[in-house]
């Protein structure tokens, strides 16, 4: 069993080290890591096509990329790793991504990028960032993927689970819970600042807080200490504004 291993937050972050040394551990579990270089969170399943990638290793094995991490699981797939992993594992993040976080998480998108090649995939993320509790993260995670493999589901029908554990001690940690994803609100403002050049500057906001945060969400689920499981499909089809639609666009066809 062969597990490909990504994140967002770069190979030196203390995440990956943690998922790493977590699933090595694993019988019949062979491992490696091909990371982004730098921080490429909320890079979501951005490829670089108009500049060079390069691949160098660290002292400690794990290969990086001077890329986003969908870039980093694409070349894995396509050319470097010369194999096909069984599973593509991403994270442990740096804080949540529930929600509409989906759409933006480098996490999520180096396990999508797996999952559009036909290799089942998870994303870690820890609900709060710091890295506090990361062990029991790491050992939670650990636990799923042990399941997972003992359920043979691993080298099947491709499937993407998006996993958020909150910052407690394994023993603290409520089981895991299937839940939906829910909503935040719209993004806080914009933050400008001046330029030394007397320029303005512009920072992206910080994610909005949660605006549907109901039971069985994954806000509510972490909220209440339980781990959170969400599966995942890429299709973004408005399935019930189909017909809607397709009145709208017959009457712009009779000219209507
Ligand atoms: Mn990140």
């Amino acid at each position: 069993m062969k597990i490909l291993i990504c994140n967002d937050d770069g190979y030196q972050a203390p995440g990956i080290a943690a998922l790493h040394g977590a699933l090595r551990t694993l019988d019949g579990v062979e491992v490696e890591v091909v990371a982004p270089e730098h921080n490429n969170s909320a890079k979501s399943n951005a490829l670089t096509l108009h500049s060079p990638l390069y691949v160098h290793t660290a002292h400690n094995g794990f290969r990086y990329v001077n890329g986003t991490p969908a870039d980093c699981v694409h070349i894995a797939l396509t050319g470097l790793l010369g194999y096909r992993p069984d599973l593509v594992v991403s994270g442990i993040n740096n804080g949540a991504n529930m929600g509409d976080d989906t759409i933006y998480s480098g996490t999520v998108g180096a396990a999508m990028e797996g999952y559009l090649f036909g290799i089942p995939a998870i994303a870690f993320s820890q609900v709060d960032k710091g890295w506090s509790e990361l062990e029991a993260a790491a050992a939670k995670a650990r636990e799923i993927v042990a399941q997972i493999l003992g359920q043979q589901l691993a080298g099947a029908a491709p499937w993407l689970l998006n996993v958020n554990i909150p910052n407690m001690p394994l023993a603290a940690l409520r089981p895991a819970k299937v839940c939906r994803l829910g909503r935040r609100h719209a993004a806080e403002r914009v933050i400008v600042q001046q330029s030394p050049r007397g320029e303005s500057m512009y920072w992206i906001g910080g994610a909005g807080p949660a605006k549907d945060d109901a039971e069985g969400t994954d806000f509510h689920a972490t909220a209440q200490g339980h781990v959170s499981i969400t599966p995942l499909k890429v299709d973004l089809t408005d399935h019930d504004s189909m017909g809607d639609w397709a009145q709208t666009v017959s009457r712009l066809a009779a000219g209507g």
